[in-house]
């Protein structure tokens, strides 16, 4: 059975595989996100090493960016404008491809845990639908017509603008490059900016949720209303509060007041807007998914 390489790039921490499915992992290494020369000389270490007993037939990158995903581009696999210190502009496929010698995969994260979530997780049999993470940033994968979505450099949802009542909410937005926009105002960084403790220390009786899941629910009603998504799946850190799914559930049907008119909404939005069936690991293995794709058919 052939056997692949698979990168979730965080900006704290990479998370590295080798196998050919969930079910069959053969390693799995978590490297810190230093520099970009020590983090990428452990990937390669540990890929080397597991290519000597078992040779990779590709190897599928999901990287924090933003990145350039356009073929053809002179800057092509790079991490471009990133607020990450020491890494704009660092080549990712590049020193890959030179060392191991194998086609390469690259996309953006939410885009390969979008595709981890549709090979083997909440997504199956859908050809239409977003992945978004939330937690140190706000990041959405998407789907459309069966296909990822890329296009003059790749979404970036994260960064959508939605209503800030500054009566109600005066805090400003942690966003380096928009203050309020919807990462701003809604990633774990913003909620610890906001009331003064890391999101997982607020007790469930804070107003932060009731708050939370209306920032989620206008960027998830302007995505339904944009793309007509057969389901949204939500992750990251931020998301493991379990408490916030109904509350976006309910918030999301309010503000769609019966316009967009689908079962999916009306009488079972709790299958329509759901946790990543694959948990933490949507990433990573969707890596896997995209590297099995690189390697061709088999024979
Ligand atoms: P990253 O975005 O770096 O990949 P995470 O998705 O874990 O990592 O997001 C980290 C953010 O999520 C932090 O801001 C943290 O405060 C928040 N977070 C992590 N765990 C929880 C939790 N259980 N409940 C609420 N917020 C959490
Ligand atoms: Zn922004």
């Amino acid at each position: 059975m052939p056997v692949y390489g698979a990168i979730e790039a965080g900006g704290t921490k990479f998370n590295c595989l080798v196998g050919s499915g969930p079910d069959q992992i053969l390693a799995e290494i978590r490297i810190p996100t230093t520099s970009p020369a020590e983090t990428f000389g452990q990937v390669l270490q540990f890929f080397g090493e597991q290519a000597k007993t078992n040779p990779l037939a590709a190897v599928g990158v999901g990287s924090f960016g933003p990145v350039d995903l356009y073929p053809g581009s002179p800057t092509y696999g790079t991490i471009t404008s990133t607020v990450k210190p020491g890494w704009q502009m660092t080549d990712f496929v590049g020193p890959l491809k030179a060392a191991l010698r194998v086609p390469v995969a690259f996309d953006t994260d939410v885009n390969a845990a979008a595709y981890g979530e549709h090979k083997w997780g909440a997504a199956r049999g859908l050809t239409q639908f977003i992945y978004m993470t939330v937690g140190t940033g706000i990041g959405v994968g998407e789907m459309c017509a069966g296909k990822l979505v890329h296009g003059l450099v790749h979404p970036e949802g994260g960064h959508m603008l939605i209503p800030h009542d500054r009566q109600q909410d005066p805090f400003p937005g942690v966003c380096h490059f928009h203050g309020d926009c919807f990462e701003g105002l809604a990633s774990g960084p913003a909620m610890q900016a906001r009331w003064g403790i890391p999101a997982e220390k607020l007790p469930a009786s804070s107003p932060a949720w009731a708050l939370e899941a209306r920032y989620l629910a206008l960027a998830i009603i302007n995505q339904i209303y944009m793309l007509s998504p057969q389901r949204i799946i939500l992750g990251g850190g931020v998301m493991e509060q379990a408490l916030l799914f109904p509350l976006i559930q309910e918030e999301a049907q309010q503000l769609l007041n019966g316009y967009v008119r689908s079962p999916q909404i009306t009488d079972r939005i709790e299958e329509y807007i759901v946790p990543p069936a694959l948990g933490s690991r949507a990433g990573v293995l969707g890596a896997l998914a995209l590297a099995m794709d690189a390697a061709g058919p088999r024979e």
